[in-house]
């Protein structure tokens, strides 16, 4: 997916408030990533297919480009529960939970892998926006947002202000 977007340096001011005519008015696309990612997807992903190869047509379509692609690169605020040390930036697809979450240590994966009876056929993935597409369906999606991703970046509740701090400063600094 990160191939798709268009890579900038490009931080906008504010949140992105959608108006009273939206299907979520007074919410923040910000917030809406938490609470319905497929939703911001698809709001990209028509501008996307629409402007294909193109630098983004207008300010949302730049908002979404930068939002998509910040979703990829957040570091976690948790340390991984396996060596305590690194910050967590992986979890198992199988069992998405704070437990089954690990650095990029081999030897923490392995431990996470090895929680398992099937420890070769536990598959890792990045903790990023993106790898919810390896849920097909949004009850799924969404278990993983509350179980995993509220934890790991210790957002207690999904309001705009907490879910813009996430965005702006992506590396934690
Ligand atoms: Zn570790």
């Amino acid at each position: 997916m990160n191939r798709q977007l268009n890579l900038s340096v490009w931080v906008p001011d504010q949140p992105w408030l959608l108006g009273p005519t939206a299907k979520y008015p007074g919410k923040s696309l910000e917030q809406l990533m938490f609470q319905n990612y497929s939703y911001v997807y698809h709001l990209w992903w028509i501008r996307h297919r629409q402007y294909s190869g193109k630098r983004p047509q207008d300010n949302l379509h730049r908002h979404l480009d930068w939002l998509l692609q910040t979703g990829e690169r957040i570091v976690a605020r948790q340390q991984c529960p396996q060596c305590h040390k690194r910050l967590v930036a992986k979890y198992a697809i199988n069992a998405p939970y704070s437990s089954h979450s690990c650095c990029q240590s081999g030897a923490c994966q392995t431990k996470v892998k090895n929680h398992f009876n099937y420890p070769e056929s536990i598959g890792l993935i990045s903790l990023t926006f993106g790898s919810l597409w390896q849920f097909t369906a949004q009850r799924q999606r969404q278990g993983v947002i509350n179980n995993l991703f509220k934890w790991a970046w210790q957002i207690d509740r999904f309001t705009t202000e907490n879910c813009w701090q996430l965005f702006i400063n992506p590396n934690n600094e």
